[in-house]
């Protein structure tokens, strides 16, 4: 039987997180998450639903019956790619919560020769084997006991992370006023010293109706303790939340 996918919607935008932001992307969001972070801005996704969405640029196309087999997936992405596009973008939820019907899509855009880029949280240490051959680039969230109800995933993170080959990992941390020093330095000393990852993203959250921004000078103090431990940290917020687009 062919392998199947929970999706939640795919469509054609630019990436608007992280070291890749401004490239045109087309973005496959894969219902269904392990977390449930504070700050979540997509907890629609968290959830399998039954209709996938499908958007062109111009707004939505069709709505699919979940869950679609991955050459209906590999066909809607195919109709969506134009010879501009940098990469397919896999996001959430949490793509690798559906490894075996991410290995059965990513092969095909290998052979096309379809760069593959995957947001994750990087805590589903077994998922990401399976997966890994197939990834150009992956863009792996830390996170904060602050966003976890206090959980610390720090040991999780830093499992996940010593499989991933140095190059093709950049890291990504929410940054909000409730964001503490100590654990941003705990995380930064754990994930930062294995050198795999050069670059941390800090990404001030998007603040939500009624909550307060961080404020740059505090962004700065979270960027000196970052500093200490990677070579390359940015202070980049979220784009497309900036535009009000997908
Ligand atoms: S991992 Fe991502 S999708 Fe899941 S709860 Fe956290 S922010 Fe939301």
């Amino acid at each position: 039987m062919e392998a199947s996918l929970f999706i939640h919607e795919i469509f054609p935008s630019f990436q608007g997180e992280g070291i890749l932001v401004g490239v045109p992307q087309v973005f496959v969001r894969l219902s269904g998450c392990n977390l449930r972070c504070s700050y979540c801005d997509t907890p629609e996704s968290r959830e399998r639903v039954e209709g996938c969405a499908v958007y062109g640029w111009e707004g939505e196309r069709e709505t699919l019956a979940n869950p679609l087999g991955a050459a209906e997936v590999a066909g809607l992405v195919s109709s969506l790619w134009d010879a501009g596009m940098h990469s397919l973008s896999l996001t959430g939820g949490e793509p690798l919560l559906q490894a075996a019907g991410l290995e059965a899509l990513l092969p095909a855009f290998k052979r096309e020769g379809v760069p593959v880029y995957l947001e994750t949280n990087g805590t589903l240490v077994d998922a990401l084997d399976g997966v890994l051959p197939w990834l150009d680039h992956v863009a792996m969230d830390i996170k904060l006991p602050s966003s976890q109800g206090g959980e610390d995933l720090t040991e999780r993170q830093r499992d996940f992370l010593a499989r991933m080959p140095p190059g093709r990992v950049f890291l990504k941390m929410v940054i909000g006023v409730e964001t503490g020093d100590g654990e941003a330095e705990v995380a930064c000393r754990a994930l930062g010293e294995p050198a795999i990852a050069e670059t941390l993203v800090l990404q001030p959250a998007t603040p939500r109706e009624g909550s307060q921004a961080i404020s740059s000078g505090r962004a700065h103090e979270l960027y000196s303790i970052a500093r200490r431990f990677f070579a390359d940290v940015r202070v980049i917020p979220q784009a497309h939340r900036a535009w009000g687009v997908r």
